[in-house]
């Protein structure tokens, strides 16, 4: 395992960087998509927050006052057991780094969960253009089912 790690540099190759930017756009587009959806369907929020600076843990599409994290993972990015492929070229280093990432989302969910958020993630495959007006549905029912809260979470949302 260490001695992949330290093989990273090679991240800098011109094949990885070709991996990074297929994948960056593909996960990015979904997420706009979804928030615009949210946001024409009357849901406020805020968007790239952390709840717990500290930790930074950057929440996609926060409600502060409901207590709610949703989070937008893209299937390559975050390792999605339906549609990641390990990259050919540098397939090991690609499949620690990807492995890494699926873990910090497992510490960033029980992170959150411990301090008392509701934590939703979504998959980027659930918001593709055949599913996505019924996960806004579902969330929409979600934070509409959670009452605002009073306290700490509504403290600076003004
Ligand atoms: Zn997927």
């Amino acid at each position: 395992m260490a001695c992949i790690r330290k093989r990273a540099p090679k991240a800098t190759s011109a094949a990885v960087r070709r991996v990074m930017r297929e994948n960056v756009g593909r996960e990015t587009h979904p997420e706009r998509k979804l928030r615009s959806l949210l946001f024409r369907s009357g849901l406020r929020f805020r968007k790239d927050y952390s709840p717990v600076p500290k930790e930074r843990v950057t929440v996609d599409i926060l409600f502060p006052r409901q207590g709610i994290c949703i989070f937008v993972d893209g299937c390559f990015w975050h390792g999605c057991p339906l549609h990641f492929e390990v990259p050919k070229t540098h397939s090991s280093w690609w499949q620690e780094k990807i492995e890494d990432n699926r873990q910090r989302d497992a510490r960033q969910t029980r992170l959150l969960r411990a301090l008392g958020w509701s934590v939703i993630r979504v998959w980027e495959h659930e918001i593709k253009e055949d599913s996505i007006s019924s996960k806004v549905r579902e969330i929409k029912e979600v934070v509409q089912q959670m009452a605002p809260r009073d306290g700490r979470k509504r403290r600076g949302h003004r």
